[in-house]
């Protein structure tokens, strides 16, 4: 048994026909990690969609309402890059209720995990790039609406900048704070590499995302870290940059909760993506953020966001090994 629960529902199935985004693949890891034995049924509980009250805690009234209603104009349903269905709006809103669901479970155990969620390019009054709504920020808003936090941090390891992520939290900016110029030496990447580190405060909730720079979104609007990674960044690079990221983000904020969005896209085999980490060099992602968290003791909800490699399977070994990274980190005595 997992020391740790998974959130689940078939009904993450994202209706959206043939699509580059594989629906499928949440029910395959769902299947995968039983069939390996990484975890048993009772690992599992299931959410249950969330309440308008929650999505208004993040998304305007009118783009809620045209959602319902699907009155979104011809231009909005494009910007979404899925096609628009009343079937969609629902597994949306199940995906925010397991976001949700698997927050209040990782304050309770340490950590939890959602085997869908991440949908971090909606904003409050439109979709784009696949997500209809913003389920990891709606989650955070809930614990907050309900007392159990009052700070968290993002950390967003998709291959696409976190731009909804940013605009829905840069509300709460309060001061810019430059970021220390030189990292420590261990940890510093090549410096043949065009890197930037960009770093504003963003008040109650930190936001710190790893992208590729020459990627969607055209316009990133600034997280309060934002590491561009340069087209082909490997293994070593990355995980140093990662390192130091979160180095630099805890030193500012201590958060009640950490937000792991665990793109599997940095994958060099990734169909939107262009750098070129290993499945290996993933993992190691993984287990570097659940040693920092466990390190501190904040709790971590991890939700599986991006994944287009060429072979669906390579996306689900990521994704099931990110489980069985904090399997072995969580289960680890000390
Ligand atoms: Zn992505």
């Amino acid at each position: 048994m997992l020391p740790f629960k998974l959130v689940y529902s078939d009904d993450y199935y994202l209706p959206i026909g043939s699509h580059v985004f594989p629906a499928e693949k949440y029910k395959r890891i769902h299947d995968r990690l039983l069939a390996s034995g990484v975890a048993a049924p009772s690992d599992f509980v299931t959410p249950r969609p969330a309440n308008d009250r929650d999505i208004l805690l993040v998304h305007t009234p009118q783009y809620v309402e045209k959602l319902k209603t699907g009155t979104l104009s011809a231009r909005e349903e494009l910007e979404l890059e899925v096609p628009y269905s009343p079937e969609l709006v629902r597994a949306f809103w199940l995906a925010a209720g397991g976001s949700i669901l698997a927050a209040d479970n990782a304050l309770h155990d340490g950590t939890a995990i959602s085997i869908g969620g991440g949908f971090h390019h909606a904003f409050p009054d439109h979709g784009e790039g696949f997500c209809l709504i913003h389920d990891v920020a709606i989650a955070i808003r809930r614990m907050q609406h309900d007392g159990k936090i009052r700070t968290a941090m993002t950390v967003d390891c998709d291959v696409h900048q976190g731009n909804g992520t940013a605009a829905i939290f840069a509300r709460m900016r309060t001061a810019r704070k430059p970021l220390p110029s030189v990292p420590p030496s261990t940890l510093t990447p090549s410096s043949t590499a065009s890197k930037e580190m960009r770093g504003a405060h963003a008040g109650d909730v930190f936001t710190i995302s790893l992208h590729q720079k020459n990627n969607y979104p055209a316009w990133k609007p600034p997280s309060s870290i934002d590491i561009d990674l340069p087209d082909g960044t490997g293994d070593d690079d990355y995980l140093a940059w990662l390192d130091n990221a979160l180095s630099s983000g805890l030193r500012q904020l201590d958060p009640e909760l950490l937000c792991y969005i665990a793109g599997a896209d940095p994958y060099r085999e990734d169909q939107l993506g262009g750098l070129s980490l290993t499945i290996d060099g993933l993992k190691k992602r993984d287990q570097l953020i659940f040693r920092v968290a466990r390190a501190r003791n904040i709790p971590v909800m991890v939700t599986l966001a991006g994944g287009y490699a060429r072979d669906v399977e390579d996306t689900v070994t990521i994704h099931c090994n990110t489980v069985i990274a904090a399997k072995e980190v969580f289960a680890a005595k000390g």
